[in-house]
């Protein structure tokens, strides 16, 4: 029989303490969607190297995929450049979605890192623009299906 394709799933969504306050984003149709299916939790902010909690970040602008060529940086709120930390754990993510064959990814809307349509913009003035959080840009390029818990 085929191996089942496996879906990515922010693990904030599914319960687990990673979001920048330190708290869990656990939505209840996430949990519903994925329970009979083959899912990984991933966190690309953790597998970056960050802390929880945290400063919450935005990319300057909102688009991820500036952030992947260097255009545009991912910032906190007092400035510091955390460009390199959302890289490598977009990177990582992507490193498991080829390990596991994932064709899928249910990701947290609005984040700077999972944000997937619209995400801040940079002014930490809760300002939402289109575009896609980092994870969510790298997994587009590469051929991986993104949704959110609101698309759900
Ligand atoms: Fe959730 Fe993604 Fe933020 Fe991690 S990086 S806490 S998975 S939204």
């Amino acid at each position: 029989m085929a191996k089942e394709p496996t879906i990515l799933v922010s693990a904030c969504l599914l319960g687990v303490n990673c979001d920048y306050k330190g708290g869990n984003r656990l939505n209840q149709k996430v949990l519903d969607f994925v329970k009979d299916k083959n899912f990984i939790p991933v966190c690309p902010e953790i597998y970056g190297g960050q802390s929880t909690p945290r400063p919450g970040a935005e990319i300057n602008g909102g688009q991820g995929d500036r952030v992947l060529i260097g255009e545009v940086k991912v910032v906190e709120p007092d400035g510091t450049d955390v460009s390199g930390e959302f890289i490598k754990g977009a990177q990582e993510v992507l490193q498991i979605a080829k390990l596991t064959g994932a064709t899928l990814a249910i990701l947290k809307a609005k984040s700077p890192s999972c944000g997937h349509g619209k995400t801040y913009d940079g002014n930490f003035s809760r300002t939402l623009v289109e575009g896609n959080g980092v994870l969510a840009a790298l997994l587009l390029q590469n051929g991986i299906k993104v949704m959110t818990e609101e698309d759900l």
